[in-house]
């Protein structure tokens, strides 16, 4: 075999490998004339080349607006009042001391945060950032990178390589994009791999996940607000159990921060 036997196989594999990069971009420049982008949510041909939602979806969506509890950000009934605590946390006052969320969580933001947690597709995050956008706006007032920390839920190693990224991670991203080092990645972590919190209820769902978290570096906590970030408000048996490994680590406060938010769940 001579010098030339090997290096002729080389140029050919480079020149393919140029040759495909430049069909490929070509193919996307003729593919976003041939298919236009389309929606998020159903497909529908989208108009405008920013556009990520249509409009259609976006006037589905419904927003949480005052009047809410002013602790677990439940939606109240309008009596013509501003926020006040409601019935549940009265009787029972969560481990976190406040809990919001941008949206209901129904169609088409739950069909968003489903694709983007176990199909990992995130060309749903632009849509997901326009809908979060208002409470977005109103955290920014409210944040302090100096003082306060952002901590996403943790997924365990296992899964999260399983599913090639941590949805709560992204969307603590979107909630504070001033965060810079305030954002806390390791520092709170998932002991075990418990099951799916979807699979189980009630009870079970906490006998599952608890003593699950715990915190890593104490220090990094200790006197802090913490802005605990994920996707989804179900029964909140997850967002507590966290709070409860933040506050044994002497965090001053916790508060819950989720896109979405099921309307009743006690
Ligand atoms: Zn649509
Ligand atoms: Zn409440």
């Amino acid at each position: 075999m001579t010098a030339q036997d090997i290096f002729l196989p080389y140029g050919v594999v480079s020149g393919l490998i140029f040759f495909m990069t430049i069909w490929k971009k070509w193919a996307e420049a003729c593919g976003e004339l041939i298919f236009p982008r389309r929606c998020s949510c159903c497909r529908v041909d989208l108009p405008s080349k920013g556009q990520v939602i249509c409009g259609r979806c976006l006037d589905t969506v419904r927003y949480l607006h005052s009047p809410l509890c002013s602790c677990c950000g439940r939606g109240l009934p309008d009596s013509g009042g501003g926020d006040h605590l409601c019935g549940f946390c009265l009787r029972q006052p969560p481990v976190y001391s406040r809990a919001r969320a941008a949206v209901h969580y129904e169609d088409p933001v739950s069909h968003l945060l489903h694709q983007l947690k176990y199909a990992a597709d995130t060309s749903t995050l632009p849509a997901l950032a326009q809908i979060m956008e208002p409470l977005v706006r109103e955290l920014a007032q409210e944040f302090q990178p100096a003082g306060d920390r952002v901590i996403p839920v943790p997924l365990f190693p296992a899964r999260l390589k399983k599913r090639g990224l941590n949805q709560s991670l992204l969307l603590a991203r979107i909630f504070f994009p001033q965060a810079g080092e305030a954002l806390l990645v390791d520092t709170l972590m998932r002991k075990r791999d418990t099951l799916p919190q979807t699979t189980l209820n009630g009870e079970a769902r906490r006998k599952n996940l608890k003593a699950a978290f715990a915190v890593r570096n104490p220090a990094a906590v200790r006197g802090r607000r913490i802005f605990l970030v994920d996707d989804v408000l179900t029964t909140g048996t997850t967002v507590s159990e966290c709070s409860r490994a933040l506050l044994a680590a002497a965090a001053a406060e916790v508060c819950v921060l989720t896109v979405a938010r099921v309307a009743d769940y006690r």
